[in-house]
């Protein structure tokens, strides 16, 4: 028998505190508009402002954003998109469904992130038709970087923001850096729907206007077939009311997010597992994840304890069953390390100070017993 946590990994309800969401809805189902309507117009103008680009395109998910940003780019069959293998899978899975092949890059040993450095190496000794920057965990990569490693080899940059919606860098927005940008809007992300949904932002009008096809059978105007490789990938009315409803206040929720991780990491300085680096405005601390060679003793003590937690993410893209051993050779030990160590810990707006203490006690006290 196993009690349901007291402290749970996300509150979809918590987070959502203050907002009348039936009301958006009721608002939304009157208008009598269910897909591409005024909604997702309005949603997709103030969230373009908000990153800073020129174009949001709403779509159905984080997963079809990566893939119909790769079509946009025009990857495919016989090209080589770079990309890191600590992630979810989600970019692989992109990769894969327009035929392209992924190459793995391994991660900074301190952020997980995409290390510039192997990038650089990678970018000088072979052939990439694409890198897909991921900003894990809801710390942005370091594009500052990345960016121009990728534009001076003439290398399309896609970043994903799955993890990073309101992160900052350099006064810069995740998301205003690529050629293009991938959001999900599942329900967990720092700004989430009440169900599916996703968007593309990019600064170039002409690949907007191929996403904006890409979305939607390939359409340049109704049943007028303009583009190659056309999905149905939508965002739906009733998420586009809600996602705008949420928008204005996400970077209070962000910053909620931050000073939790914040509380968490000063609490964990002197203990044996590796806590995160919070930082500033570059981390919207999506997940807070420490890490710890006895991860899985740890997990089980933080069970007992009505703490919940996860493990973001347990199996490496490259070691990924489905790949049949296609990538035997390919080592990646940061990568591989961490995916034996991570451990996510609760961390969501609207998480009482209480809860925060009774993680931040039953980490303790295992700590504790462990000397
Ligand atoms: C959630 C997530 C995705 C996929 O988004 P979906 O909307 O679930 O398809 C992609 N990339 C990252 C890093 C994610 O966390």
């Amino acid at each position: 028998m196993t009690r349901p946590p007291s402290v749970p990994l996300f509150s979809a309800e918590l987070a959502a505190r203050g907002l009348d969401l039936t009301a958006v809805l009721g608002q939304a189902i009157a208008s009598e508009r269910y897909v591409l309507g005024p909604w997702v117009q309005a949603f997709e103008s103030a969230f373009a402002a908000y990153v800073g680009v020129g174009h949001a395109i709403g779509v159905a998910n984080g997963t079809d954003a990566l893939e119909l940003a790769l079509r946009g780019l025009d990857i495919g069959p016989g090209q080589r998109v770079l990309t890191v293998a600590n992630a979810g899978f989600y970019g692989s899975s992109a990769i894969l469904a327009v035929g392209a092949e992924p190459v793995y890059a391994d991660v900074d040993p301190v952020t997980l992130n995409l290390a510039p450095q192997v990038l650089a190496d990678m970018l000088g000794s072979q052939s990439i038709h694409a890198v897909i920057a991921t900003h894990l965990y809801g710390r942005m990569a370091d594009m500052t970087v990345i960016a121009p490693l990728c534009r001076a080899a003439g290398v399309s940059l896609i970043e994903d923001c799955a993890q990073a919606h309101g992160a900052r860098l350099a006064g810069r927005a995740a998301g205003a850096w690529g050629d293009v940008a991938c959001f999900s809007f599942y329900p967990t992300k720092n700004l989430g729907a009440l169900g599916d949904g996703g968007a593309l932002v990019t600064g170039i009008d002409a690949l907007a206007d191929r996403l904006r096809a890409l979305r939607q059978y390939g359409w340049g105007s109704k049943y007028e077939v303009v583009c190659r490789g056309g999905r149905n990938s939508r965002l739906d009315e009733l998420q586009a009311a809600v996602l705008a409803a949420k928008l204005p206040g996400l970077d209070v929720a962000n910053a909620e997010r931050r000073a939790i991780a914040a509380r968490y990491t000063a609490a964990f300085a002197d203990m044996s597992l590796q806590a995160p680096v919070v930082g500033a405005d570059e981390n919207v601390a999506h997940l807070y994840v420490i890490r710890s060679p006895r991860r899985d003793a740890l997990r089980m003590h933080l069970t007992a304890c009505g703490v919940a937690s996860d493990v973001h993410y347990p199996v490496p893209d490259h070691r990924q069953p489905m790949h049949v051993g296609a990538y035997a050779d390919v080592h990646l030990p940061v990568s591989e390390a961490a995916c034996h160590q991570v451990l996510t810990l609760p961390c969501f707006p609207g998480m009482t100070d209480s809860q925060v203490s009774q993680v931040i006690d039953a980490v303790t006290c295992f700590e504790q017993e462990a000397v």
